[in-house]
């Protein structure tokens, strides 16, 4: 399944929630790239300064950092796909990769521009375990591990306004190579965390039976 929608949208919540209740894992490149940074890694040294200025790392490097963790097996009861593909040559990769995979699922959260500036500006992230959180809270510290919650330095508003630009440019684009198929729904990511997760489960019940629908007339003799 792949989450898209742009950033502040809601595709990590979603995507935390799709993995945890049909037992897939959730892969965000985001975290991948943040934890590399962290770590000091060579992959993490070069994403810094491209994700601080809210730009994107290179499809080549994204491309195989997702099909090294594809291959992994982990990955294969399914995976949930958080911030990737965020281009066309994503996608088209991803098709490739995932050729011999069961069909993809693409759920789109649609969200207005103010809303989305409003939300990240507010949003913090435990320094220690990374949750997420819509703001503060009270004591600004983690529910789940104590850490201090802290903003993401690509959270400020000059750079949310790039990651924004840079969003309709090179990944709103993705819309039109999904939006023909079958397995592919726009939702409003307005709604509360909870009424999305709802429509969501529902939606991909529904195209699930859709497409298991759609194999049996095939398979069927005239
Ligand atoms: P996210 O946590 O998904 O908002 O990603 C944070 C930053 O990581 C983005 O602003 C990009 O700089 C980088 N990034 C994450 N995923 C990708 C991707 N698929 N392609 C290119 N850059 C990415």
């Amino acid at each position: 399944m792949v989450m898209l929608g742009p950033p502040g949208a809601g595709k990590g919540t979603q995507a935390e929630r799709l993995a945890e209740d049909n037992g897939l894992l959730k892969i965000s490149t985001g975290d991948i790239l943040r934890e590399a940074v962290q770590s000091g890694a060579e992959l993490g040294q070069l994403a810094k300064a491209i994700m601080d200025k809210g730009e994107l790392v290179s499809d080549e490097i994204m491309i195989g950092l997702v099909r090294d963790r594809l291959a992994r097996t982990d990955a294969k009861p399914g995976v949930v796909l958080d911030g990737f593909p965020r281009t066309v040559a994503q996608a088209v990769a991803l098709d490739e990769i995932l050729e011999d995979r069961d069909d993809l699922f693409v759920i789109d959260l649609v969200v207005a521009e103010e809303e989305l500036v409003r939300r990240l500006s507010a949003r913090r992230v435990c320094g220690q375990c990374g949750a997420t959180y819509p703001s503060a809270g009270l004591d600004g510290s983690c529910e789940r591990c104590g850490g201090k919650l802290v903003q993401r330095s690509d959270d400020c508003e000059s750079v949310v306004r790039e990651r924004l630009k840079v969003y309709a440019r090179d990944t709103q684009p993705l819309l039109h190579h999904y939006s023909g198929r079958l397995n592919f729904a726009s939702i409003d990511g307005a709604q509360s965390p909870e009424a999305v997760g709802c429509e969501v489960k529902s939606i991909i019940e529904s195209k699930a039976t859709e497409v298991s629908l759609e194999g049996t007339a095939q398979e069927s003799p005239q």
